[in-house]
């Protein structure tokens, strides 16, 4: 039976995205290629996702072997990959344990609910702090954690349990030292909410606040994390151990998965049947990670996004002499935010006419996500071709 449908759509998909009309069929590195055959300069590595830029050699290989091995045990079984992806990630960061989900916002909700279950134990009640502006993701859950109105708008009711503070604001602080929550969830650089790194005095602070109080510190490292900000996690810039770490975007280089790693003392309020999931962690997702977190150590990426990262931002300051619109150029490492007066859908509009991809953080922001490999022959085409666009304004 042929379905009436009182409006003709375009296609059969929801209208959830506003989608740039361009198809993009393959991808090298830093270039990304449309279906005529037009090459991009692509400087969004699908939102901080493929940081180790298109098809990494590496991960290519080592997903493709698991592609002939076996591809999906569930977690009723032990998986090798998920197990070592597990003891790396573990190794290289200040927690001890991590379990596995297939996105940012399951590694949030995994977060949420861990830190609930271990202020249970202590019959300790109270909401978790997350700040305005802040983003943690889409689910139910993580939107009613995310402090912004038109992502939380028409979704009535949200789930209790959030309070939500000024950032970067000192006010926050006394806050925190009255309500008292059990945890407090940040971003270290908010990356949807304008790309908005958080400063250091208010960071000791606050995170003084929370150790005093024993209060838990959850770091939501979704899009700053796997050296998106120039260490492998945002949080060693600043200084402190956070109990909670969330990640995802580039963990998988492109294969969906995600993290939420834990200090032993909150880790162990998980027990069997706490928490779950079907897909989380499979044998292909986690070897996709593996792979990743191997290349980053094999191919020095922190140190080429360090070092790549001075030269970026040498260039874009001279852009912020040359041009009055730009308001602010703001951000860590190779997480970049250009704020103008000029909206950003227009500049990414006329960008994507010169073959560059970028993307917005809100109306007046323009996003920098360039993949870590990046080199400087490509920070240099990338200059070239933003001095053309912004000499159209
Ligand atoms: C992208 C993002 C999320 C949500 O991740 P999904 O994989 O889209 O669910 C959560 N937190 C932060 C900071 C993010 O940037």
């Amino acid at each position: 039976m042929v379905k009436q449908s009182a409006i003709k759509v375009k296609h059969a998909l929801m209208e959830t995205y506003r989608r740039t009309p361009v198809k993009l069929i393959k991808g090298k590195g830093c270039f990304a290629w449309d279906e005529n055959g037009k090459k991009y300069l692509d400087f969004t590595s699908g939102i901080a996702v493929c940081n180790l830029g298109h098809v990494p050699e590496k991960v290519k290989e080592k997903v493709g072997k698991q592609l002939d091995q076996i591809w999906h045990t569930s977690n009723l079984f032990e998986i090798e990959a998920q197990e070592k992806l597990a003891e790396k990630l573990t190794e290289l960061s200040t927690f001890d344990r991590a379990f596995f989900s297939n996105s940012g916002a399951e590694a949030n909700e995994a977060a949420i609910k861990l830190a609930r279950l271990y202020a249970n134990k202590r019959k300790k009640s109270g909401p978790i702090v997350t700040f305005q502006h802040s983003f943690h993701g889409r689910t139910l859950g993580t939107l009613s954690a995310t402090g912004q109105e038109k992502i939380q708008k028409g979704f009535d009711p949200l789930l209790p349990g959030f309070a939500y503070l000024p950032y970067n604001d000192p006010a926050a602080l006394s806050e925190v030292d009255t309500i008292k929550p059990i945890a407090v969830m940040l971003e270290l650089v908010q990356g949807e909410g304008g790309v908005i790194p958080a400063k250091q005095v208010w960071v000791d602070a606050l995170i003084s606040t929370c150790k005093k109080n024993g209060i838990l510190v959850i770091v939501d490292e979704v899009q700053t994390g796997m050296g998106r900000t120039g260490t492998l996690f945002a949080y060693e810039q600043y200084g402190f151990e956070p109990d909670i770490m969330t990640l995802a975007k580039g963990l998988g280089s492109g294969f969906p998965i995600g993290a939420m790693l834990a200090k032993e003392e909150v880790a162990e309020s998980f027990t069997p049947g706490t928490h779950g999931s079907t897909f989380g962690g499979n044998p292909l997702a986690t070897t996709a990670g593996l792979a990743t977190l191997e290349t980053f150590i094999e191919e020095k990426v922190i140190e080429n996004a360090q070092k790549q990262s001075k030269y970026l931002w040498a260039k874009l300051e001279t852009f912020k002499a040359q041009f009055s619109f730009i308001k602010d150029v703001r951000g860590k490492g190779l997480m970049v935010g250009i704020e103008t007066e000029i909206e950003a859908a227009e500049i990414i509009r006329a960008a994507l006419k010169e073959d560059l991809l970028v993307l917005s953080a809100g109306p007046h922001v323009v996003r920098l996500l360039p993949p870590l490999i990046v080199s400087e022959e490509e920070i240099d085409l990338f200059a070239e071709k933003m001095q053309t666009v912004f000499s159209h304004f």
